[in-house]
């Protein structure tokens, strides 16, 4: 037998069947305009690399602190809650992947709306469950039957706000739906800091509400790599049980605490990008598209008259990389991540001589 067989005849079956995640392209060389990954396009505050390079100077023969304290501390501080009702993660794909390896079984069902993260339904693939899409309606809001207990549904993913739309729940509706789950219902918040709301509230009103976040986006730390839960402190005991014991390493923690620091920083470039968002979507309308209000950094964007994956080529032709998204059954279009006020003008620029 070659390789690829034997290999193939030695894993699970779940494994064997899966399609892989695919996230967007980072090109490696040249000169990209880059707003395909909703990445941000200021840089963190300088304390941060500060952080990293004094904690790789004394810290890197030591192991990490497995909980990361000194960060759930000030972020405990930033955002009103005890540092027990804080988890730390290796980015918050990794707070998804525990959550779901701690509620979802062989069998299970997992339900997330459509179209949304895509990574939701490798999460499912992995523990060989299932995953149930339920369509948004036109307007981005969710359906009746999103709240709808079944049969071994185990868990629920709800972006807010979501991606690719940009929309917006408020905490009110998703308070409704929590009291209805008979599961957990994990909202994922990584946008958050770019919306007027959250739903850190009903994380201390409803048990099965958890709220996970990220400092990939808004706080310009993607390279990084560290998210957190907030939760219970029920569910932060549950969920130390299953993640690695060291699953965030002394940079990142290092770096993770000086950022939660700045929170100046954070409000000062979110403000920025809002602006540069607004002048984006009136000049997308202007030019053509059907452009959906968005509460993140990105803009989602379709255009009834044309299609809009030769706009993407072009814009690519360019130098500028935007993110085509084709949802089966429902629609394509492009999202575009909210850069600095130059690069938005060269996209447009270029969309306008396209157009
Ligand atoms: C970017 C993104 C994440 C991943 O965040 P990381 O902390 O970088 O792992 C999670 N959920 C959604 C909806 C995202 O767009």
């Amino acid at each position: 037998m070659d390789p690829k067989s034997i290999v193939q005849s030695m894993i699970r079956p779940a494994i064997a069947a899966m399609s892989p995640y695919i996230p967007g392209e980072q090109p490696q060389g040249g000169k990209f305009i880059k707003l395909n990954t909703n990445e941000n396009p200021y840089p963190p505050h300088p304390d941060v690399a500060e952080a990293i390079s004094a904690a790789a100077r004394d810290r890197l023969e030591r192991y990490p602190d497995p909980l990361g304290t000194a960060f759930r501390i000030r972020a405990g501080e930033v955002l009103g809650f005890d540092p027990e009702w804080i988890l730390c993660g290796n980015g918050s794909d990794d707070i998804l992947t525990i959550i779901t390896r701690a509620c979802v079984g062989e069998g299970d069902v997992l339900r997330l709306p459509y179209p949304s993260y895509i990574l939701y339904r490798t999460l499912a693939q992995i523990q060989n469950a299932k995953w149930e899409e339920v369509r948004f309606n036109a307007d981005f809001s969710l359906p009746g039957a999103f709240a709808i207990g079944q049969d071994r549904l185990r868990l629920v993913f709800l972006p807010n706000p979501n991606s690719p739309s940009g929309t917006v729940l408020s905490p009110a509706e998703i308070g409704e739906l929590a009291a209805k789950l008979p599961c957990p219902l994990l909202v994922d918040e990584a946008y958050a800091d770019f919306a007027d709301t959250n739903c850190l509230e009903l994380v201390r009103q409803y048990p099965n509400v958890l709220v996970s976040r990220t400092l990939s986006k808004s706080y310009g730390l993607a390279g990084l790599r560290f998210g957190f839960l907030v939760a219970h402190p029920e569910w932060i005991r549950v969920c130390r049980n299953v993640k690695d014991s060291y699953n965030c390493d002394t940079l990142s923690l290092a770096g993770a605490t000086a950022a939660i620091h700045r929170q100046d920083w954070l409000q000062e470039n979110r403000a920025k990008i809002i602006a540069t968002r607004s002048r984006m979507q009136t000049r997308l309308a202007e030019l053509g598209f059907d452009v959906t209000p968005s509460s993140a950094n990105f803009v989602w964007c379709t255009r009834q008259d044309r299609p809009v994956q030769p706009l993407y080529e072009q814009l690519k032709a360019n130098k500028i990389l935007v993110r085509y998204m084709k949802y089966e059954g429902w629609g394509d279009g492009l999202r575009i991540s909210v850069g600095t006020d130059s690069q938005i003008d060269a996209c447009l620029t270029v969309l306008e001589s396209l157009l």
